[in-house]
């Protein structure tokens, strides 16, 4: 039976898949993509759709969407918590749980949908905070060197929305991830003055786990960032560009920006495309950017994956033209000509 992939995607576009697998234990995932490496049938992994933007004839090949959802753990009182948790666990559930048995470290990381397997590729980061704050390892199959292999935090090469999974993509099945948190009832640090402003604290400070889940998933609700099917503003990948880092040099004049690393600056995506002529609630043919969210590129009901395509092909051409900047894709095609 032929599996269509707008029922797997949080865009609710894609075509059909030649193949389609769910695997429920890693095994299998491991038989699964091994095979099909060995036969050059080309493999997507697929976890909740919702980083990922598929063409409207589908995908030709093997795709695998990972459902192992098992979990082990250890909890003492010096170390804190070890948990491994499977692949195809939902993110927000675990989030959910860790907030409400006093784990600390993922609250600002609260409605972000998606896996736990494909939560490290983009070090998925949100509100002052990211995944590699409280990862101890993650474990793979590695697709070239055909072994499983374990990856220590400070190996998986964690920077701003990627690591080594993103920097080699399609080598690494992610079969598993290990977080270490200590306990606690108070967040981290709330790094990020929205979320700040909304607790009524000064950065730095910290709130109860609970009331950092609450504040964030207000906040991002109100971006049309929290999957609601009653909101076609959340027919999205979430921001459909990263942030461009660049040499001081070439920000732009009143760019909203912020420091990064090797003294390089990270430039506003938000600002560049409001800046080039790219508004909210912005339509192109059945494709809109999100009424909530410049950065969101959506489907407010009937567009087809090659119209969200033009549309980011439209923001990229405007934000070139005008700054020189190329805009990044943070969301991953298949099944595109490019
Ligand atoms: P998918 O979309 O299924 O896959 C994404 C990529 O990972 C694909 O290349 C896929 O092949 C690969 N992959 C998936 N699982 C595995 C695995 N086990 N092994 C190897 N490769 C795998 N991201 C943020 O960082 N911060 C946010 O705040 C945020 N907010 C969002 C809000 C909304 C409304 C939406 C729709 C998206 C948002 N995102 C955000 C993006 C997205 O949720 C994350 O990138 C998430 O981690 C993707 O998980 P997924 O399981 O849906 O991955
Ligand atoms: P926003 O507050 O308008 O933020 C827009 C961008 O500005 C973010 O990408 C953020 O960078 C950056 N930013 C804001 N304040 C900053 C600061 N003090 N220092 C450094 N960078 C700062 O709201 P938003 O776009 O809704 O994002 C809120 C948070 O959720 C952000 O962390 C964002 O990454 C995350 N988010 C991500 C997605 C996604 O799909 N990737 C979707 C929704 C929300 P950072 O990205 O580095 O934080």
């Amino acid at each position: 039976m032929s599996v269509n992939l707008s029922s797997h995607t949080t865009f609710k576009v894609g075509g059909p898949a030649s193949e389609f697998f769910i695997a429920t234990d890693e095994n299998e995932a491991i038989r699964l993509v091994s095979e099909a490496d060995q036969k050059s049938i080309p493999v997507l992994i697929l976890g909740g759709g919702s980083n990922i933007l598929v063409a409207d004839s589908g995908f030709s090949g093997r795709v695998i969407k990972m459902a192992m959802t098992g979990d082990s753990r250890s909890v003492d009182s010096c170390s804190g918590a070890m948990i491994t948790i499977g692949a195809g666990r939902d993110w927000d559930e675990f989030v959910k749980e860790c907030v409400d048995k006093g784990f600390v470290g993922l609250e600002s990381l609260s409605g972000i949908p998606g896996t736990i397997g494909a939560a490290p590729i983009q070090n998925i980061g949100a509100y002052g905070h990211d995944l590699s704050e409280v990862v101890a390892r993650v474990r793979t199959f590695d697709r070239i060197a055909k072994e499983v292999v374990t990856f220590t935090q400070s190996e998986c090469g964690f920077t701003y929305r990627s690591s080594r999974f993103k920097e080699n993509p399609d080598r690494y099945l992610i079969l598993d991830v290990t977080f270490q948190m200590k306990e606690g009832e108070f967040s981290l640090p709330i790094l990020y003055p929205e979320l700040a402003e909304a607790l009524d604290l000064q950065e730095e400070e910290s709130a109860t786990l609970n009331k950092v889940r609450e504040a964030v998933i207000a906040i991002r609700a109100k971006k049309g960032m929290v999957l609601d099917s009653n909101d076609p503003d959340t027919n999205s990948a979430g921001s459909f560009f990263t942030n461009p880092v660049v040499d001081p040099k070439k920000v732009p004049d009143g760019a909203t920006s912020w420091p990064s690393d090797n003294g390089r600056v990270k430039i506003s995506a938000a600002w560049l495309m409001e800046n080039a002529g790219i508004s909210k609630g912005m339509k192109l043919a059945g494709a809109s950017i999100s009424s909530k969210h410049v950065l969101a590129l959506t489907n407010p009901g009937n567009a087809s994956a090659s119209e969200i395509k033009a549309l980011a092909d439209y923001c990229q051409i405007k934000v070139r033209e005008r700054f020189g900047i190329e805009l990044e894709r943070e969301v991953r095609l298949f099944g595109f000509a490019q």
